[in-house]
């Protein structure tokens, strides 16, 4: 059995000490396929090194919303030469994030805009961060209707009503370890409602250990099996299953080869 952890962060100091030890965990585990998300200028060029050295790491380079403070046409020219490369196979994680607010609102609506209109131009795959801001999300992506190549709400913990709008869309939904929380009910819901053929999994690591191993300071790759194995009961099929369907899905999205 084999799944792609479709959304991590492996440049960040949490992992990059140990990053080969944590790869072999990982590759213990069925892991061995690895998305490495962009979040600045910094992150997504040491994404763009990383899958150039490792066998099966995939890269995306973007401004996370928190970073919106930074944008710049020089960033947006630089983003544009990184997808040059073979494996670097999304733009983003771009968003708007209005739970934290790091960034002025206005400037996270620009970022999120211009890295849209870049992903539209280039016929490339969107990987979206949304949080306490569904609807100012979905407004600006509602602008690019058309024009986008695939678009994910990756980390999802919006409602169910939510999940339904962006399906609507036809977007994709990929789940952290955050829907294995114990008081995330309505995020459980969420996940009821994505079609099989809809569903990616990931770790968002370091961040979000998924129970039942939440009490680990690092989330890593490895872990992804308990989300797997969380999902695979929730919806009721073999874990086999969902670990075939997601994978499906991952490679569709980002054109991985199989
Ligand atoms: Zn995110
Ligand atoms: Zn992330």
């Amino acid at each position: 059995m084999e799944l792609i952890d479709s959304h991590c962060h492996l440049t960040f100091d949490e992992l990059r000490e140990n990053l080969d030890e944590t790869l072999e965990r990982s590759r213990a585990q069925g892991i061995s396929t690895w998305v490495t998300i962009g979040t600045d200028e910094s992150q997504s060029r040491e994404a763009v090194a990383l899958a150039q050295k490792v066998d099966r790491m995939y890269a995306t380079v973007g401004l996370h919303p928190h970073e919106a403070k930074d944008w710049s046409s020089d960033l947006l020219a630089q983003m544009e030469q990184w997808t040059r490369l073979e494996k670097v196979v999304a733009l983003g994680e771009m968003g708007l994030d209005f739970y934290y607010d790091f960034s002025p609102r206005a400037q996270q609506e620009q970022a999120f805009s211009e890295q849209l209109a870049l992903a539209a131009r280039l016929n490339m795959p969107v990987v979206v961060h949304t949080r306490d801001a569904f609807d100012e999300t979905m407004g600006i992506l509602k602008a690019y209707d058309g024009q986008l190549n695939q678009v994910v709400l990756h980390c999802f913990t919006g409602t169910a009503e939510q999940v339904k709008v962006a399906l609507e869309c036809g977007f994709y939904i990929s789940f952290s370890g955050v829907v294995t929380f114990k008081n995330a009910h309505s995020v459980r819901e969420a996940a009821m409602c994505v079609p099989m053929d809809r569903l990616m999994i990931e770790t968002d690591c370091p961040y979000l250990a998924p129970a039942p191993m939440r009490k680990q300071r690092v989330n890593e790759p490895a872990l992804l099996i308990h989300t797997a194995r969380f999902l695979a009961h929730l919806k009721q099929m073999d874990l086999e299953d969902l670990a075939r369907q997601t994978r499906e899905n991952t490679c569709m999205f980002y054109q991985l080869p199989a």
